[in-house]
Parts: structure tokens; sequence; C-alpha cells
């Protein structure tokens, strides 16, 4: 039996946001460290849940392409493909954040499921398969949801983005910026700066290990960048990722509302 990600229960956003808030308050308590960014997840995965956190070639280990990550829950075992550790810090750590979504969201449901099923969990067939082709469906962006809210916890995204932008939201309403994409002296909110101004928060918060893309989403979902164009913030950031087509730091606007 492996999770079925379209099938696995309806969240709403606050329980995911809720669950991830949890269990940065558990691993606080754990290890007497303050919540505050860079979130160390491969710490959390390992000295906290006690989950074995491996990268390999997933390609190879399940004969399938185009695996980010998968979990053996019985076994609470971890791995990540190893593709990721091409210095990418934040997308890598996203997808470890993902893992741990379906962890806390979706563990009970899968065993449940495999509960009634005959078929026999194997290495070679874990219980959690993350593939960019299946990223849209609902099991995967609760996963991806989760791993925005653990990685980039409100309040500190909140306290970042107003040291540097103020009080307001920026609303975006035009493609491109009125003073070039690159301007070191003025920056105009638009879908071509995105990646400008989700740097500036990154750079505000010290979240060194989360990806520009991943931010601009989060604030997106904070209501704290506002995007008017009609148009997906992904064709910000599409020039920039040859890995990943079909954005899976994405959530699909109907898929969980
Ligand atoms: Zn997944």
């Amino acid at each position: 039996m492996i999770l079925d990600t379209v099938k696995v229960p309806w969240l709403p956003q606050t329980q995911i946001e809720n669950a991830a808030n949890d269990l940065l308050r558990h691993w606080a308590n754990f290890s007497g460290r303050e919540i505050i960014p860079p979130i160390p997840v491969e710490a959390i995965v390992e000295k906290y849940l006690g989950i074995t956190l491996e990268y390999d070639k997933l390609e190879n280990l399940l004969g399938i392409p185009d695996v980010l990550g998968a979990t053996w829950v019985e076994e609470k075992r971890m791995v990540i493909n190893s593709s990721l550790l091409d210095g990418r810090q934040g997308r890598f750590t996203f997808t470890c954040g993902h893992e741990v979504g379906h962890w806390v969201l979706h563990r009970k449901y899968l065993f449940k499921q495999t509960a009634h099923s005959p078929d026999a969990v194997t290495k070679k067939n874990p219980p959690v398969v993350c593939r960019v082709s299946a990223a849209k469906t609902r099991g995967e962006w609760q996963a991806d949801y989760f791993s925005a809210s653990l990685i980039m916890p409100g309040p500190t995204v909140r306290e970042a983005f107003h040291k540097v932008f103020g009080g307001d939201p920026l609303v975006i309403f035009n493609r491109n910026s009125c003073f070039g994409r690159n301007n070191p002296l003025a920056l105009d909110p638009s879908l071509d700066t995105a990646h400008q101004i989700a740097k500036n928060v990154i750079d505000a918060g010290q979240f060194q290990n989360v990806s520009k893309e991943a931010m601009a989403y989060r604030l997106e979902d904070l209501g704290l960048l506002v995007n008017e164009t009609g148009l997906s913030l992904s064709s910000s950031f599409q020039a920039k990722k040859p890995f990943c087509k079909n954005s899976r730091e994405r959530k699909p606007k109907s898929s969980n509302t």
C-alpha cells in the first residue's frame, strides 16, 4: 500500500499550519532552542522525531523517475533524492519539510489503509513516494503547505517582512517593473521583482535554507504579497527551475480550499 495522495482527507490550511507550529514548539522544548530561522529541519527529523534521514538516487532505488523523496513509515526512514544536494539548500530543505508533512499529517491515515491491505510494504516500495508528476494532488499540496509553514513560521516571516517593507502588504499589478528587474536603487513590486522581494525578506529574517521561490509563495499565502496580475508568481521563477518543471512549491488554488 502506497499513500494515495489524491484520496487523503481534506484539511484546512489553519490545521496544517497549527500542526507545523506544534512541531516547532515541541522541538523548542526538546532542544532548548528558540524558534528562529533557519529552522533546522534535518535535526528535527533525526533528533526529535527519531527518523533516519538518508540521501540516495531514488530513481535507481525505486526504479521510477522524478522522485524527490520517499518515506518508509514503519521503518522510520526518510530518503531524499541526492540530486537535491547540489548546492541549492532551499530545495533540499523544502523536500525534507515536505516528507515531515506526510509523517505528521498522513501517518495515521496510511496505517489505517495498510491495515486493510494485503500488499506488503517492501524496501523497494515505500508507503510514501513523492514525485514531481504528482505535485498537484491534495496530499502533496498538504505536505508542501506543511513544509512552508515549518521552515517559514508565520510570525518570523511577518517580522522580517515588516522590517524591510513596513506594515502594509505589497500589491503587484504589473508583470514588469518600471525600474528594471535588478535595479539596485528602486524596487517596484511586480512579477519580475518577486524574487528580489523574497530575497530581501530572506536576508532580513535569516532564512538561509529557504529558496526565493518558496518565500515568494509564502508571502502570498500570508497575504503580505498580493498578486493582482492574474498570472502566477511562477512566471518569475520558471527560467531558474530546470529540475522541477511543474512547481511543487506552489499550491493548486482549487485543491484544498
Ligand atoms: Zn509528497
